[in-house]
């Protein structure tokens, strides 16, 4: 599995609409400081799933639509989408490439796509469980994460080892089924 194309549109500092292809190989993303290399990180974070606007950096999930800037007005709303080669099958959907989309709205609302399909951020969440793309994974590895990787607790640790592991998607279905 591999990320052949990353599209940003309306996210943070992407006012225009930004396609970023990839190949098979190292991609290096260089530039000034300020200038939005981490948050082609955070677009990537943010539409496999991530919920929480402290960790892609900001306050509310407002705060990562692109504000404006003395040339360009602030958007309505945010949308980020991939395209992952799913040639090995990794995915647990029969398609050999797999496309994820979110957008969010000032209003707050959302919407997630899987494939072109409307589905729930849940359902996007499931599909990455175990890949090694999941949000608990270990294929992102943000500023300080290292540090944070080192001195969390053990059992919080445990959760990126499950994950690489592929145990994690069994463990939550068994809690939810205990839930029940
Ligand atoms: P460094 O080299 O310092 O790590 P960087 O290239 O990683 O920098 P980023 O942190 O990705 O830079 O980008 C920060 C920029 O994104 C800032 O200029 C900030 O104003 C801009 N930015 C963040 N959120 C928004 C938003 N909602 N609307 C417009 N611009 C935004
Ligand atoms: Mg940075």
């Amino acid at each position: 599995m591999f990320l052949k194309q990353l599209n940003i549109y309306g996210f943070k500092s992407f006012a225009e609409k930004t396609e970023l292809e990839f190949v098979p190989g190292v991609t290096a993303v260089v530039g000034p400081n300020g200038s939005g290399k981490s948050n082609v990180t955070d677009a990537l974070r943010w539409v496999l799933g991530e919920q929480s606007a402290k960790s892609l950096r900001g306050g509310t999930m407002e705060d990562i639509i692109f504000a404006g800037s003395d040339a360009r007005k602030p958007l309505n709303y945010a949308e980020v989408s991939i395209i992952l080669d799913n040639q090995g099958g990794k995915l647990p959907i029969d398609y050999n490439e797999v496309s994820v989309k979110r957008r969010v709205f000032r209003t707050g609302e959302s919407e997630f796509f899987i494939n072109d399909n409307p589905c729930r951020l849940r359902d996007i969440v499931g599909l990455f469980t175990d890949s090694g793309l999941g949000r608990e994974a270990f294929s992102i590895i943000s500023q300080g994460k290292v540090d944070q990787i080192l001195n969390s607790k053990p059992e919080e640790r445990r959760t990126i080892f499950e994950e690489a592991a592929g145990v994690l998607k069994y463990k939550q279905r068994k809690k939810k089924t205990e839930e029940k």
